[in-house]
């Protein structure tokens, strides 16, 4: 076995996905899964197929292409580069879309292609990423792209929390419908979506909450960590523990808790600051900043502390471990949606499957 290592449980990851489709098939909502934070592996993505998913969203098209033969409808959830107008036509069935001059661009590049190309029209509710904002523009955008025989107004999108921090709710999503009544009314069309979010909106579901009429939902950590967003909230009954990160102990020596000399700058140009403890055993592993951030990584054994970290090495005190360690011997670490991210971009990293 190599390390640093990405554990993936394959029956708890696939205990999520179920979990949650039966929470959407009850309600009748559609879930949408998210794939990009572990780069849409293909390992990974068949238990997803697997569990009965119909829908796999990622952001990156390179994600996408490697879904090809999944049998399951890609959707595309950045707004895509006209640069690449080609390729999100041949890779996504769907587009989350925002710009007019993108649109006619897929529009383009469907037509040479013979498809129709479905898109989700964002409408930014207040977390200021993507989106349009404001409600005339929005119309107008409509206006334009039922005129598009190549592109498909599949629906209309919001996202949230990803960047302002604004938590889903009755407000903005009651907003996100009325506009789709105004653009159905006002242009005599039928939207089928509603596509209300990701894993922050589910609390809303969960708390039968969520405004009649979204009939979609995005979600990527609550599936994979079993967490929901907007509060960091355990989701009751999934695991938070189907991916964890194994790491291998290349020194383990007593060493004083302060280091000894003028202390200028660490390599990162922080200030280290230290608490003296006295002498302390302290426990090197292989595997540092290029790979996850120690904010981002909890040593599952809870006796151990991480101390610090650089790119290549974390160090922990495991001066209170009662079991003893050994150079050789690994220690596992509970992840965050960060360090899964980085964990599974880096290409240091091994993933083992686990059943
Ligand atoms: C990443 C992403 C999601 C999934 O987000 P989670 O918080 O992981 O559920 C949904 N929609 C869009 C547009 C995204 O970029």
């Amino acid at each position: 076995m190599s390390y640093p290592k990405l554990n993936v449980y394959k029956k708890k990851l696939s205990h999520n996905i179920k979990r949650l489709k039966e929470i959407f098939d009850e309600a009748g909502i559609q879930l949408v899964c998210v794939t990009k934070v572990f780069c849409a592996d293909s390992s990974i993505t068949p238990i997803y197929v697997e569990a009965g998913v119909e829908t796999l969203g990622d952001s990156r098209i390179e994600n996408l292409a490697k879904m090809k033969n999944l049998g399951i409808k890609r959707l595309l959830l950045r707004l895509p580069m006209i640069s690449e107008a080609k390729e999100v036509v041949e890779h996504a069935d769907i587009s989350l879309n925002s710009e007019l001059k993108t649109i006619r661009a897929l529009a383009e590049a469907a037509k040479e292609a013979g498809k129709v190309h479905q898109i989700i029209l964002m409408k930014d509710m207040g977390d200021l990423r993507e989106g349009i904002f404001n409600e005339e523009d929005f119309l107008e955008a409509v206006a334009e792209i039922i005129k598009f025989s190549s592109i498909q107004l599949f629906g209309i999108g919001v996202n949230l929390t990803c960047y302002g921090g604004v938590i889903p709710d009755e407000q903005n999503l009651g907003g996100l419908l009325d506009m789709k009544k105004k653009a159905e009314q006002k242009f005599n069309i039928q939207i089928p979506i509603v596509s209300g979010g990701n894993s922050s909106s589910f609390y809303l579901l969960r708390d039968g909450r969520l405004p009649q009429g979204i009939n979609q939902l995005r979600l990527g950590e609550a599936v994979v960590l079993g967490r929901e967003a907007a509060y960091g909230e355990k989701i009751e009954g999934l695991y938070q523990d189907a991916f964890t990160l194994e790491a291998e102990i290349i020194e383990l020596k007593e060493k004083p808790s302060i280091p000894i000399g003028q202390i200028g700058m660490d390599a990162f140009g922080n200030h280290p600051v230290f608490e003296d403890k006295g002498i302390r055993k302290r426990a090197i592993v292989a595997v540092g900043r290029q790979d996850a951030f120690a904010s981002e990584m909890v040593p599952i054994c809870s006796e151990i502390k991480i101390l610090g970290q650089s790119s290549d090495h974390t160090i922990l005190d495991v001066t209170e471990v009662i079991t003893p360690l050994a150079v050789g011997d690994t220690v596992s670490f509970h992840l965050t949606y960060g360090s899964l991210l980085t964990l599974c971009t880096s290409q240091y990293v091994k993933k083992e499957m686990i059943e």
